[in-house]
């Protein structure tokens, strides 16, 4: 079986879609290979382009932010995209870069086996719960809410919530934001306690 490292060289040389004839650096992802918790959010914009790293311009200082909110730091979870190089002008990934990109993510979370799953705005969490079987119509109406996903082995639960960019300026929904990352803190401290058993959560 391939290693993390062995796919993120691929990812760095793909040349699978268009998107690689616009990008500095493709963003494999990164973090604890053994992470229990991911989070995968849309494509790098332009700062993670240009540093190779996801997460790391204003909606990922959000991000670090609601991590230590909870307690956790970025190199004990595993951050990533569904879309590995960016969109020109950041728009949104198009359907068929998705379905050839996110073969890499599938790959990922085959390797990694996270126990959860978060899910960050509403391409991730259409692309991990369609696969699942969800029909996702709109991310206010799940976020929050937990979901059992199968993939292939693994059994995950999924926590769709608002990526972070949409509430950088909106507080609003930098509360919502907020609220799910509680609710994560809580799925996490029970499961590491051992005091409720994954399956009370399914
Ligand atoms: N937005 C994303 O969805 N991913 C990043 O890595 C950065 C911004």
């Amino acid at each position: 079986m391939r290693s993390l490292e062995d796919i993120a060289d691929e990812i760095r040389a793909c040349r699978r879609c268009p998107l690689w004839t616009h990008r500095t650096n493709a963003v494999p992802g990164e973090g604890n290979p053994n992470a229990e918790i991911m989070f995968i959010g849309e494509a790098p914009g332009r700062n993670e382009d240009l540093q190779g790293r996801p997460f790391v311009g204003a909606a990922g200082k959000l991000l670090t932010e609601l991590l230590s909110s909870i307690g956790l730091t970025r190199d004990e979870v595993y951050i990533t995209n569904v879309v590995k190089c960016r969109p020109p002008n950041n728009r949104d990934p198009k359907k068929e870069e998705i379905e050839t990109c996110s073969q890499y993510l599938d790959e990922q979370i085959a390797l990694i086996k996270p126990k959860i799953i978060v899910t960050l705005g509403r391409h991730s969490t259409r692309y991990i719960l369609e696969k699942a079987g969800y029909k996702v119509k709109s991310i206010m109406a799940i976020r929050g809410k937990v979901h059992e996903v199968v993939f292939g082995d693994l059994r995950v639960k999924v926590l769709p919530t608002l990526h972070p960019a949409a509430a950088l300026y909106n507080p609003a929904l930098r509360s919502l934001l907020e609220k799910d990352f509680q609710l994560l803190m809580s799925l996490a401290k029970k499961k590491a306690l051992g005091q409720v058993s994954l399956d009370e959560y399914l």
